[in-house]
């Protein structure tokens, strides 16, 4: 099952128990499905409970009928189409939450969310009709679709201006629709958190944090890779260099500090140069400085490696 799939299961748990909440979820329910005008328009629907939310919705607050057909996929996908039939119960159903027939641009009525606590149950109407949300291991983004723009910017003003919220949600075309979207995570959170998708909002946070530890673990380690792989590079060319003064002039060639330190190197090709300098009892950039000696050394050798 997608998260947006189990985020819209948890939301159809949830009951209304105050009537302002039931009438606003229903608003929410019908308004950003495409039956809510006066012409003949269906709604088509891959989840069975949400179709069955919006004919609840459509019967309850908006007192008419709404049919719902299923229609069965190739596979086990089946999609369900909800219509409601008759002119006059589609007036009849706009004219429950205030809207008229006439309307040329459908917008967004805010009589109907009439208590604090109303636009919560509205939003939750919207995102199970309209709305998705993006599996959060692979990345964050809330969006909500509909055929109308003007109700799209009533949307996201509507969002904005929720003291409860502190979100910025932008709105975009998209085909011959707009969308409504959310792309930071702790929005997405905060807003399912709000519609009461709670255990899919801690599951979100849980998964970032995972993610953010998992990153920082791989810098770490990236990290440390990348400076070993610094010494493992510089010391193999000290060990080449320190090899040809053993096969050309030979390591008594070279003054007794030179020659300490390149035994010690010959025997640790892996060892630093904090390490080194523990080892010598001298102080990092003496080794440094040795270690400089001994590769010019080396650099002034003749090419062959004939021993003089
Ligand atoms: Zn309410």
């Amino acid at each position: 099952m997608s998260f947006a799939s189990e985020c819209k299961r948890e939301l159809l748990k949830i009951e209304n128990r105050k009537p302002c909440c039931i009438r606003a979820e229903h608003y929410g329910l019908l308004l950003f499905s495409r039956c809510f005008s006066p012409l003949e328009a269906q709604t088509v629907c891959e989840n069975g409970a949400v179709a069955r939310r919006l004919a609840q919705a459509a019967a309850v607050s908006g007192g008419v009928y709404a049919e719902v057909r299923t229609r069965l996929g190739r596979r086990s996908d089946s999609s369900y189409t909800i219509t409601v039939p008759g002119e006059d119960a589609r007036r009849a159903m706009l004219g429950a939450f205030g809207h008229d027939e006439m309307e040329t641009v459908l917008r967004l009525r805010r009589e109907n969310l009439r208590n604090e606590c109303c636009p919560a149950s509205f939003l939750r109407g919207v995102f199970l009709i309209c709305g998705t949300v993006t599996d959060p291991n692979k990345g964050y983004r809330l969006e909500f679709t509909t055929p109308h723009g003007a109700l799209a910017e009533d949307l996201a003003a509507l969002l904005t201006s929720l003291p409860a919220l502190s979100v910025s949600p932008s709105v975009a075309k998209r085909g011959s629709g707009s969308v409504v979207y959310l792309k930071e995570s702790a929005a997405v959170e905060d807003l399912l958190t709000y519609i009461g998708a709670v255990n899919a909002a801690m599951t979100a946070m849980q998964i970032k944090m995972y993610k953010e530890t998992y990153n920082n673990l791989n810098r770490v380690s990236n990290f440390e890779t990348a400076n070993l792989d610094k010494t493992y590079s510089a010391s193999s060319k000290q060990l080449a260099a320190i090899a040809r003064i053993y096969d050309t002039v030979g390591i008594g060639a070279l003054p007794e500090d030179l020659r300490e330190t390149a035994a010690l190197r010959l025997e640790n090709p892996e060892m630093s140069l904090r390490e080194m300098s523990e080892r010598l009892s001298i102080s990092r950039s003496g080794v440094n400085h040795r270690i400089r000696r001994i590769l010019e050394f080396a650099g002034n050798l003749p090419e062959t490696g004939e021993k003089p």
